[in-house]
């Protein structure tokens, strides 16, 4: 007597895998393929672990390098000139 694995009916129903469009905001945030993706809402911010996790998926670092949604790093592009060298008199 064999036993046959009797396949249940259950279709594998694939997990949608949209983009991640969450956004409720007016107007929409730019999604992360636009160079002004940084114009997104915040939606997490953790200042203490230096980064925030904005409405299009991005994860904007304070050192102002990004990680997108599909894994692309930016890398930071902090404008010259912040850094002050102290000069004692
Ligand atoms: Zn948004």
């Amino acid at each position: 007597m064999t036993e046959v694995p009797t396949q249940s009916s259950r279709t594998t129903l694939q997990p949608q895998r949209k983009t991640p469009s969450m956004c409720q905001h007016q107007p929409q945030c730019p999604s992360a393929e636009y160079p002004d993706r940084e114009a997104a809402h915040i939606v997490a911010h953790h200042p203490e672990q230096g980064w925030s996790l904005l409405c299009n998926g991005v994860l904007l670092f304070e050192d102002t390098g990004e990680l997108l949604p599909d894994g692309q790093i930016i890398a930071p592009h902090r404008p010259f000139g912040t850094e002050h060298i102290v000069t004692a008199a």
